[in-house]
């Protein structure tokens, strides 16, 4: 899936040079589109129409660059977790959010139970299922889904973000796998709310509906060190931020995240709905929507597209 590039030879901060290139990661997307699938395990995810493909590229001055389906809207799923994640940090603090939760990458698919079994007590990150479902117990006893989904708007900067009930439904009458992580959790004395209200929590912040521009914008918010830049309000410290983008690199992309990391290397989570959020430094911030997905559950062309951004335009967090 992945390929190499020569290195560019245009300047790769002229707008127009830019934009010539988001047009062709969102070409080399949609073409890959068609290597992947849709997830089919949460029964409502397989109603997506494989074949979309949008890409928006925002930064702090300046209208977006967009093309393909970034209006339309689809579950944040796993994309969730890292707001999960911010709001502990910001109601719960760094030290007691970490006593409950690892920093550390599995190298496991993002649904595996079998290191929280066998190696550790405690999840492994807070970008996996185990970790995120952990964050939400803790979360649920500070806050309820009002307050986080508030926080969700404040931290994509988009207050169209609401519930998909369909997911949300499918989600909770399939989610057995997510129940026994709960339990497991609640069998070993470390979940840090009731069972079943974390659950929920969990379920419904997988099931908000955004499109690529929400999460361009997400991305866009931890470039700006969690700062509105539009409006200047500051949503989650800057030094959470770090945390934040340190844990995307490292576990964002399920068990795909070293390769991305190394082939890519720019801060991203994905979901299984199709979403890729990215970050770029203190400049901009990426948002991608193919519901194809690859068989680590990353979507196939946001992957291709962000490669071919990240070699282009020289993203990569190291170059
Ligand atoms: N709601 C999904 C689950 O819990 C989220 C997984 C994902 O996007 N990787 O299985």
């Amino acid at each position: 899936m992945y390929s190499t590039y020569e290195q560019p030879e245009f300047d790769v901060h002229d707008p127009a040079e830019i934009r010539r290139v988001i047009y062709e990661a969102y070409c080399n997307g949609k073409e890959a589109a068609a290597n992947g699938r849709a997830a089919d395990y949460i029964p409502e995810l397989a109603k997506a129409d494989p074949g979309d493909f949008g890409i928006c590229v925002m930064g702090a001055e300046g209208d977006p660059i967009v093309f393909g389906e970034v209006e339309k809207r689809f579950s944040i799923q796993s994309i969730s977790k890292v707001i999960n994640l911010a709001a502990a940090l910001k109601f719960l603090g760094f030290r007691e959010t970490f006593s409950h939760v690892g920093m550390e990458p599995t190298g496991d698919a993002f649904n595996s139970i079998l290191k929280l079994d066998t190696v550790s007590d405690l999840p492994f990150n807070p970008m996996i299922n185990a970790g995120a479902i952990q964050i939400a117990g803790m979360l649920s006893n500070v806050m309820d889904f009002g307050e986080l989904l508030d926080f969700a708007r404040a931290f994509c900067m988009d207050d169209g973000i609401a519930l998909n009930e369909a997911v949300y439904r499918s989600e909770s009458e399939t989610g057995d796998r997510n129940r026994a992580i709960v339990y497991l959790l609640k069998s070993k004395g470390v979940l840090q709310g009731d069972p079943e209200k974390t659950l929920d929590l969990y379920f419904r912040m997988c099931s908000l509906n955004v499109n690529a521009r929400s999460l361009a914008q997400m991305g866009l918010l931890l470039a700006c060190d969690g700062q509105n830049p539009f409006t200047g309000r500051h949503i989650v410290h800057p030094g959470y931020i770090r945390t934040i983008k340190s844990l995307m690199f490292t576990c964002g992309m399920y068990d795909e995240s070293g390769e991305y990391g190394v082939r890519v290397g720019i801060p991203s989570k994905s979901g299984v709905g199709g979403g890729i959020a990215g970050t770029v430094g203190h400049r901009f911030g990426i948002g991608v929507y193919g519901p194809a997905l690859n068989k680590k559950g990353n979507s196939a062309g946001g992957i291709a597209a962000l490669e071919h951004l990240s070699h282009l335009l020289k993203l990569n967090a190291f170059s």
